[in-house]
């Protein structure tokens, strides 16, 4: 297993702002798995839990040393399934990772998807209360395609809102995924959250998004999910949008 790094960039100043960490199976001699495809596969036989625990303590130990390279504070995010989440030790974990690594629980995003929230609303808010307080920033993932209602917006302790690129696939030309862009950002907005646009492939998709008030993207039109040696490299070209 590998982990690849995706990185996000601030629309306004055009430069990198963080990167997230992107699970990889390299299976010997084949093609590189998708974790859409093993990630399913690890919930049931639970090898969810230590794999997860292992891509964000690798993470968080490869970022301090792409920060030495970048000279700058650049964040990290990393996905939480909803089983990982239904851990019962899952705060003490983090915690742990980020006394054994040395990184500032501030440079920490952790992005969940709606469907944490139906599961158990009450202890969904502790645990991400508590997580909060140590810090790290909380993500919603593929915002809008869940299940969940609004109502949790204002009673979780949110730093993000990620659009999912199923809406930024048809920008700008589809007039309905630009009125729901437009309203997440305004929504968003209002609510003192940061907007991530995911997918963002060419430049009409970036120019409707800057225009409409999106704060970063992440796309394969600012860079591919990349090894860490890769994005190495790219730290030091300071590719700007
Ligand atoms: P996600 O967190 O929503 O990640 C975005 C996915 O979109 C990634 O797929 C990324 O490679 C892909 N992507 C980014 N930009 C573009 C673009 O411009 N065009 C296109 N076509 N695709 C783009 P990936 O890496 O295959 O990951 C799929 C999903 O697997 C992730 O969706 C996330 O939910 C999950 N995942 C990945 N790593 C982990 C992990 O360490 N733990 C957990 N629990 N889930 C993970
Ligand atoms: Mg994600
Ligand atoms: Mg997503």
């Amino acid at each position: 297993f590998m982990v690849y790094y995706q990185p996000k960039a601030d629309i306004r100043s055009g430069r990198i702002s963080g990167m997230e960490a992107l699970m990889r199976w390299n299976r010997k001699g084949l093609e590189i798995v998708s974790p859409s495809e093993f990630i399913p596969l690890a919930e049931d036989t639970g090898a969810i839990y230590t794999l997860g625990e292992w891509v964000m303590e690798e993470a968080c130990k490869k970022l301090m040393g792409f920060n030495r390279i970048s000279g700058q504070d650049l964040s990290l995010s990393v996905n939480l399934s909803v089983k990982q989440f239904s851990q019962e030790d899952l705060v003490p974990k983090i915690r742990q990772i980020l006394e054994k690594t040395g990184l500032d629980g501030r440079l920490l995003t952790i992005e969940i998807t709606e469907n944490i929230v139906i599961s158990d609303i009450d202890r969904t808010i502790r645990i991400l209360k508590e997580l909060s307080a140590m810090g790290i920033g909380i993500s919603i993932d593929d915002f809008g395609t869940g299940y969940s209602s609004l109502s949790y917006l204002k009673k979780m302790p949110l730093a993000e809102l990620k659009i999912d690129k199923s809406f930024v696939d048809d920008l700008p030309q589809d007039p309905e995924s630009c009125a729901i862009v437009n309203t997440v950002i305004a929504l968003a907005r209002n609510l003192s959250l940061k907007t991530v646009a995911e997918g963002v492939e060419t430049r009409s998709q970036l120019d409707f998004l800057k225009e409409t008030g999106c704060d970063e993207i992440q796309g394969y039109y600012y860079c591919r999910p990349v090894s860490a040696s890769e994005i190495e490299s790219f730290l030091l070209e300071e590719k700007s949008l």
